[in-house]
């Protein structure tokens, strides 16, 4: 491995809710999970149903010392955690970090409301690994290695969500999803995170036809991500959180409709490796 690579593997692209069937075998059916590799180090974040193929894919590869952030905790976003192999491996090291319920609730408690029953047949203490559990604030630079700087932002969503711009070898990739803007307004916040990332990954649920029919929801347009990406000098922007409605042609309409207005917008799929 090029010890100076960074890569982001997509895992899982899909929002809301795992999908699956003829119609989504292109861009894949499940929920948010991203991995960055900068350099030796591993970063995940969100544990959607992506989780699973990515920890039987760390654990072919012998990762076991990695850390897992979360945007937030809505379904989508953690449904996948109790099925990461690296928690139930005794020499396994995790390191678990959270900031969207800061002050409300630790992400300990976040990941032991979860698993446990009638949610979920047994609770955290079954797990073998090394858990390590982090609170952070919205704001707050995490810096889980020497030289990997994590900058995070508050992003208007129920509930409350962070967004991440990870800072690795001279570039940057940003992770905003799930995310609303007041309408005609750009987000100064998910702006600053996104400022000429070599690439950011960004929730694009819907189209702006549909926006006026979701106003609260949380979420936002693929243009959106295009006017963010222009006005933030960012060099490409991937479509992510697709909506668990959206169809392989439709995504393709997408796509092609995408590119024409910015050569850098991309609808990602699962599975999709990209270096930066
Ligand atoms: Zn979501
Ligand atoms: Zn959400």
């Amino acid at each position: 491995m090029n010890d100076n690579v960074f890569r982001v593997r997509l895992w899982g692209v899909r929002g809301s809710l795992p999908v699956s069937g003829v119609e989504f075998q292109h861009y894949g059916g499940n929920t948010i999970c991203i991995e960055m590799q900068c350099g030796p180090h591993t970063l995940l974040f969100d544990a959607g149903s992506g989780l699973m193929p990515a920890g039987q894919a760390l654990k072919a590869d012998g990762v076991s010392d990695f850390n897992l952030f979360f945007t937030h905790c809505h379904y989508d976003h953690i449904v996948g955690l109790p099925y990461l192999p690296a928690l139930f491996d005794p020499m396994a090291s995790v390191t678990i970090w959270s900031g969207h319920l800061a002050g409300r609730m630790s992400t300990r408690q976040m990941i032991g409301e979860f698993m446990r029953p009638p949610w979920f047949p047994v609770e955290p203490d079954i797990c073998r690994a090394s858990i390590n559990c982090r609170d952070f604030r919205s704001g707050d630079v995490l810096v889980p290695h020497d030289n990997v700087a994590i900058r995070t932002g508050s992003l208007n969503h129920p509930g409350g969500a962070i967004g991440y711009r990870v800072e690795w070898g001279g570039r940057a990739v940003a992770l905003v999803t799930d995310t609303e803007h007041r309408p005609g307004i750009l987000d100064p916040a998910v702006l600053d995170l996104i400022e000429g990332t070599d690439l950011f990954l960004y929730d694009c649920m819907y189209t702006d036809d549909e926006m006026h029919r979701h106003v609260g929801y949380g979420h936002s347009s693929w243009q959106q991500g295009i006017r963010l990406a222009k006005a933030a000098n960012a060099k490409q922007v991937a479509f992510i959180h697709h909506s668990p409605l959206r169809t392989d042609s439709e995504l393709d309409a997408i796509q092609r409709l995408a590119e024409r207005e910015f050569a850098g917008a991309f609808t990602a799929r699962d599975g999709q490796v990209i270096d930066v």
